[in-house]
């Protein structure tokens, strides 16, 4: 009998040994760790078992016992824990709180460390026989019931967290998960319950006897069906490896974890997360503060190496926050690339390649927008329309490409000889438009009769010629107190303007009004 049961003790310890250390080194989920520890407790606990029945006298079996407790304190609050952890109710506790769960436990380990100088855990020791079986019997002290009721409470709610568990999924594999862990945790509740009350005078640790059949049980589970585990460790692997940063807030703006991306992006801002409220890890960044407290979706911009990147900050709001107390996760998402490729788009979408200036569409839509501003303010707003003298020539002359370069060169003389708010664009082949805002009809006239000269006073040069080249104006203005007439209105104006100034001999300015 007593071979049997050292047999079961010791390969009990070598098992929990074993699969402690697999689940260490395989514990990618923070309740693999939780369970690695748990199960190094209880190995140092069945050895403990294994020795005192193997001792021959009494203070080798105090001794023993003394080793026991190096882990018996946190096996039932780690048993906890690992529930907490799988079910993540762990997060919606304070850190602190979690803490606290450890309190206790740390208290029994230092009391039953120092007993011989207070016996408050075990008044008196006495070797006994238990079915032929060396046994310890013990005089139990007030902290040991302390550590008892402890202990019990940690796996009834165990329990009740496992049985909701099975209650809340639906996920038919998981609920069976659910309903083996809880009987384990039951039989192991009920091993402590035998202890304490039914066969006090015996001291038959039932528990030692029920543990490693429970913890092996389910680490074999673990292993085999990937009990508790699939789902776990896709949900850490997703929000750990998630190019967006991922940062959860508790009650009281907390942070409750972070993932690596959201580590990299605060590590920017020389900003180390801790699981302290965000007023305190964001009372240097005062805009992120208020984004981070908001419950809005916002952006924000960070220079990292030179290059001004931006992010945007998005909010999914966890639970039912009907507290007012808004749990949250912020997701802090990189679209510089993305705004970059935007930008690009619509500078290929707005401007014409080759002058640079804006295509004709955009002008006609900033044209248009300019037009209506002028109208509200009663404002004044004139255009000038203007078109290369006999282009066919030059075409001819020095070829296409120097074509090209021309037009190129008149975008550059019109970019630089207008002001910066005048809106500028090529409107077809060898044809440009400039919008002069708040300008009358003279001084609109002047500004293009100064143009004129300019580009009859430029040569262009293009390879081995330098081409010169006149340009003939027609310049309209809107009328006062005149609500009807549309932007294609104006610009029908200083065509017809155009038209004029080409009859009258080009390279000049005509005025539409003047009797056009
Ligand atoms: P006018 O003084 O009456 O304006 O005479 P013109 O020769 O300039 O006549 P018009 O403005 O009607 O001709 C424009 C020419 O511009 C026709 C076309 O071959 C040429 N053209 C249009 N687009 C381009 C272009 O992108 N590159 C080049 N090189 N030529 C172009
Ligand atoms: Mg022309």
């Amino acid at each position: 009998m007593k071979i049997l049961i050292s047999v079961y003790l010791l390969l009990g310890a070598a098992l929990c040994q074993f699969f402690s250390a697999y689940f260490y080194s395989k514990g990618r989920t923070s309740y693999r760790k939780a369970f690695s520890i748990l199960l190094l407790c209880l190995s140092v606990y069945l050895f403990g078992c294994l020795m005192i029945i193997n001792s021959d006298n009494l203070q080798e079996m105090i001794f023993w016992n003394q080793i026991q407790y190096l882990g018996l304190p946190f096996i039932a609050v780690l048993w906890l824990v690992v529930a907490l952890l799988y079910t993540r109710t762990i997060y919606t506790l304070k850190n602190r709180t979690a803490l606290l769960l450890f309190v206790v436990p740390v208290i029994t380990f230092f009391i039953r460390l120092t007993n011989p100088w207070h016996h408050l855990f075990y008044t008196g020791f006495e070797a006994t026989q238990i079915f032929g079986i060396n046994a310890l019997y013990m005089e139990r002290g007030f902290w040991y019931y302390v550590n008892i009721s402890y202990t019990t409470l940690c796996l009834l709610l165990t329990i009740v967290i496992y049985f909701s568990g099975y209650l809340k999924n639906r996920d038919d594999d998981i609920r069976n998960h659910f309903v083996i862990t809880f009987f384990v945790s039951l039989f192991t509740l009920i091993g402590i319950m035998l202890l304490l009350f039914a066969f006090e005078d015996q001291s038959i640790d039932y528990t030692a006897l029920i543990m490693p059949v429970s913890l092996l049980t389910i680490s074999y589970g673990v292993i085999k069906h990937d009990f508790l585990e699939i789902r776990t460790l896709a949900r850490e692997t997703i929000f750990e490896n998630n190019f967006a940063g991922m940062v959860i807030l508790g009650p009281g703006g907390r942070i409750i974890d972070y993932n690596k991306a959201a580590q990299d992006f605060f590590g920017e801002l020389n900003i180390s997360l801790d699981y302290y409220p965000v007023e305190r890890i964001l009372d240097r960044e005062p805009v992120l503060l208020e984004i981070f407290k908001s419950k809005d979706d916002s952006d924000y911009s960070l220079v990292i190496n030179g290059e001004k990147r931006f992010f945007e900050i998005d909010t999914v709001p966890l639970g039912d926050n009907q507290d007012g107390n808004m749990k949250m996760l912020k997701s802090i998402r990189d679209v510089t690339e993305e705004r970059k490729i935007r930008e690009e788009l619509k500078v290929l979408a707005t401007t014409d390649s080759l002058s640079g200036l804006c295509n004709r569409t955009e002008f006609m839509s900033l044209a248009q927008r300019e037009l209506a501003r002028a109208k509200k303010q009663n404002g004044e707003l004139s255009l000038l329309m203007m078109d290369v003298d006999s282009f066919k020539h030059i075409n001819d002359t020095f070829g296409h490409v120097a074509g090209d370069a021309v037009i190129n060169e008149i975008g550059n003389l019109i970019k630089s000889s207008f002001r910066k708010t005048d809106i500028v664009g090529r409107i077809g082949g060898d044809e440009f438009a400039v919008l002069l805002k708040n300008t009358s009809l003279s001084e609109a006239k002047k500004a293009a009769e100064q143009f004129r000269e300019t580009v009859a006073g430029k040569k262009i040069t293009y390879g081995d010629h330098e081409i010169g080249l006149t340009i003939s104006i027609g310049a309209a203005a809107i009328s006062e107190n005149d609500d009807g007439s549309s932007i294609e209105d104006l610009l029908r104006k200083a065509d017809d303007a155009l038209y004029e100034a080409k009859a009258r001999g080009r390279n000049r300015v005509a005025v539409w009004g003047n009797g056009i």
